[in-house]
């Protein structure tokens, strides 16, 4: 007798906003292809998040961190030891508690931070997947620390060789290649055409599938119904503010500046980048987080009159970034982030920050041709000047004009990928065919 028996893959992201969201894109995508999806997340996420997703099922597990998470661990390495300690046994009650739903799991697609998942799913006989959430050359460096052959020294000055940048958080991001010989499948955020040239060559050491942008549907391929939910989020968007302002604004004609949910500016740099947006002659909405608020410059809210600029706590990004108002970006390069702008076609000005931006800003500016980086000067600062000359270098002047074209080409390409036959759908479709399992 031929069985089909219905494929289920748990999921478990690393519990920050910026690993789950594309982690829940993805799972829409198998369920889509008829993949029944837990996604596992900690209690104090759960606790913590505005609103959860309705479209699929979510499960508490603890990290040992149960009040306050990460922000309750005294560092990243005592999190994750922890974490590892109490998720090998509440990782495995889940497994068993879904045996007996009717259908057990079969596999596991896991934040490589979680390395040790990948016990887990060798203990139960399970199919186990890495879900990268950075893109394949960031992984690529981080690979190459991992074997030892490049060696990191920390220092400030690290405009063109940017490895130093990441020294903080190097040896976290480095050990997410271990237990990697060992997986099914390497999942990456990211598509073949963006980044041919190193996935080629990482393919030769890893199953690697790309799969992304892990954007939502109705952004890209609209063939998932009614897809725009984004995921979750501990900040609660300005939605309507952020929207009808945009509304009266010109094609275009919008700088959007958002340097995501985790990076602090110094007080010295807020107040430059509020200068050198006042100064340019196009209007801006920018995201100030509540906890950098105070460090804008004094008055600067209270003079700012609302034809020139919006400045909110938070935004729904991807409806924003949608938006035909909007003419470029300014971001730190967040890797979403930078999904996002390629994938709605938006030319950037990047100013990173640290870990895997710097390597961001760079294909963004010299691989993609899709912006400019606002460089520091010797004390670290994007200077006002620089600020104004790259907004209006990429929104305006005719030097512009390749990254404004360039940008609309990768909107086309990244919507194509994900649709159907498209290289990132070809590969979640391979996938899938290799989590049904047929007896
Ligand atoms: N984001 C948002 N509203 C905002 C600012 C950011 O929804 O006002 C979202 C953005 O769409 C992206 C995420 O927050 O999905 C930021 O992730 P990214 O990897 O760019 O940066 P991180 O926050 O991890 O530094």
């Amino acid at each position: 007798m031929i069985t089909s028996h219905k494929a289920h893959g748990l999921i478990l992201p690393y519990p920050l906003q910026g690993h789950i969201n594309p982690m829940l894109q993805f799972s829409k995508r198998l369920q889509f292809k008829r993949v029944e999806i837990t996604i596992a997340l900690t209690k104090s996420v759960l606790k913590k998040m505005k609103e959860l997703p309705s479209s699929v099922s979510i499960q508490a597990i603890s990290d040992g961190y149960d009040d306050g998470g990460i922000d309750q661990a005294k560092t990243y390495e005592a999190y994750l030891t922890r974490f590892k300690e109490v998720g090998l046994d509440t990782l495995s009650q889940l497994i068993q508690k879904l045996a007996n739903s009717g259908c057990p799991v079969n596999c596991i697609v896991y934040d490589p931070f979680l390395h040790w998942a990948v016990e887990v799913a060798k203990k139960f006989g399970l199919i186990s997947a890495a879900f990268f959430t950075q893109n394949c050359a960031v992984d690529n460096i981080y690979y190459h620390v991992h074997k030892g052959v490049i060696k990191l020294t920390p220092s400030k000055n690290d405009e063109e060789i940017l490895i130093p940048g990441l020294s903080c958080t190097i040896e976290m991001m480095a050990n997410q290649f271990s237990n990697l010989d060992k997986v099914d499948w390497v999942l990456i955020n990211s598509f073949y055409e963006l980044e041919k040239e190193v996935i080629d060559w990482m393919s030769k050491i890893y199953p690697i599938k790309t799969i992304g942008p892990t954007i939502p549907s109705m952004y890209l391929d609209k063939r998932l119904h009614d897809d725009k939910e984004y995921g979750l989020s501990i900040f609660k968007p300005m939605t309507n503010e952020c929207l009808n302002w945009l509304n009266h604004q010109p094609i275009s004609s919008v700088v959007y500046v958002s340097f995501g949910s985790l990076a602090k500016l110094e007080a010295e740099q807020m107040e430059e980048l509020a200068w050198g947006l006042k100064n340019s002659n196009n209007n801006f909405l920018w995201v100030v987080r509540s906890t950098e608020e105070p460090k804008l410059p004094k008055n600067f809210l209270e003079e700012l009159t609302s034809e020139k600029g919006l400045v909110v706590s938070w935004c729904p990004q991807l409806q924003v970034l949608e938006h035909e108002s909007i003419g470029c970006f300014l971001t730190h390069c967040g890797w979403n982030s930078t999904l996002e702008a390629i994938s709605l076609g938006v030319p950037m000005v990047t100013m990173p920050q640290w870990t895997d931006q710097p390597t961001n800003a760079k294909f963004v500016k010299d691989v993609w041709e899709i912006g400019v980086r606002a460089k520091q000067d010797e004390k670290g600062i994007v200077r006002r000047e620089i600020i104004e000359e790259c907004i209006k270098l990429v929104m305006e002047e005719e030097k512009g004009k390749l990254i404004r074209e360039n940008a609309k080409k990768w909107k086309e390409m990244a919507r194509n990928v994900v649709d159907e036959g498209g290289s990132s759908d070809k590969n979640i479709e391979e996938f899938v065919s290799k989590l049904v399992t047929i007896s």
